[in-house]
C-alpha cells in the first residue's frame, strides 16, 4: 500500500470511531473537530493529510514544528501547539501557531501574550489541566484548584484568546473516570467564561470516552500516521 492510500484507510477508521462515538454519545454527527498529531512524520504527510480534507494538525516540538508549518505554508490548515513549552520558545510558536494547548502556568501565559502581540496575532490558547491525583508534574498541566486564577490570567491577556481545555488522560486509572472529571472542570470554567467552549481531550486509545464526556476537539496521532519510530 502507497502512503496516500494507508492514509486514507486510517482516516476512514478514525472517523468512523468518531461517528459511533458521537451517535453513542447523543451528540450531533459532526460535532467533534479532529486533529491529526503529525509529530515525527514529515511534512509530505501532512501535505497528503490536507489533500485528504483533514484542516486541523498538531505538533509537539518548536524545532520539529517550525520547518514544516514553512513546508505546508499555503495548505490552509490551522497548527496546534501540543508540548511542553518554555518560555524562550514561545516567540517562536505565537509566529506560527493558531492554538496552543499547553498552557499551563501564568509565566507562560504573559510570555506568549508578548509573542503574540509581536507578530501582530491574536492566538487563541487551551489551558491545560493535571487529572492525576497525585499530580503528574512532568507531564504538565495546572493542578485544577489553580485553574481559576490562570483563566482570569489568560482571559485578560490582549493578544491571546482563551478557547478552553485540553488534557491527557492520566496513567492508571481509566480514561472514563479522568475526563468525567475534566467534564465537571470545564463545567465550572465556563461559569466565568462562557467563551471558552473548547475541550481537547482523547487520543488514539481513549477517544471514544473523551468523546462521551464532551470532548470538542480529540488530538490523534497512531491511529492516522501509525506507530511513531522511537523519539529521536
Ligand atoms: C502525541 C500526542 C497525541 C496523540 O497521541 P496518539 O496516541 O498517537 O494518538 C495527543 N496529544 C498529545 C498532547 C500528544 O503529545
Amino acid at each position: 500500500m502507497d502512503r496516500r492510500d494507508e492514509l486514507v484507510a486510517n482516516l476512514a477508521d478514525v472517523r468512523t470511531r468518531i461517528a459511533a462515538a458521537e451517535h453513542a454519545a447523543g451528540r450531533a454527527s459532526g460535532s467533534v473537530q479532529l486533529v491529526v498529531v503529525t509529530k515525527t512524520w514529515p511534512a509530505s504527510d501532512v501535505m497528503l493529510l490536507a489533500d485528504l480534507g483533514i484542516t486541523e494538525v498538531a505538533e509537539n516540538r518548536d524545532q520539529e514544528a517550525r520547518p514544516k508549518w514553512e513546508a505546508c505554508a499555503g495548505l490552509g490548515l490551522r497548527w496546534h501547539f501540543v508540548g511542553q513549552l518554555q518560555r524562550n520558545k514561545a516567540r517562536s510558536v505565537t509566529s506560527y501557531a493558531d492554538v496552543i494547548e499547553s498552557v499551563d502556568r501564568p509565566e507562560l501565559v504573559a510570555a506568549l501574550d508578548r509573542g503574540a502581540e509581536e507578530a501582530g496575532r491574536v492566538v487563541e490558547v487551551l489551558l491545560q489541566v493535571d487529572l492525576a491525583d497525585p499530580p503528574q508534574p512532568h507531564r504538565g498541566g495546572v493542578i485544577p484548584v489553580s485553574l481559576p486564577a490562570l483563566a482570569e490570567v489568560a482571559a485578560q491577556a490582549s493578544s491571546l484568546r482563551l478557547g478552553g481545555l485540553m488534557a491527557v488522560a492520566p496513567l492508571g486509572e481509566p480514561p472514563e473516570a479522568a475526563f468525567a472529571r475534566l467534564a465537571r472542570v470545564a463545567e465550572d470554567l465556563r461559569v466565568k467564561h462562557p467563551e471558552a467552549v473548547v475541550l481537547s481531550a482523547g487520543m488514539s486509545t481513549d477517544l471514544e470516552a473523551a468523546v462521551l464526556a464532551g470532548a470538542t476537539h480529540v488530538r490523534v496521532g497512531t491511529a492516522v500516521l501509525g506507530g511513531r519510530p522511537a523519539l529521536r
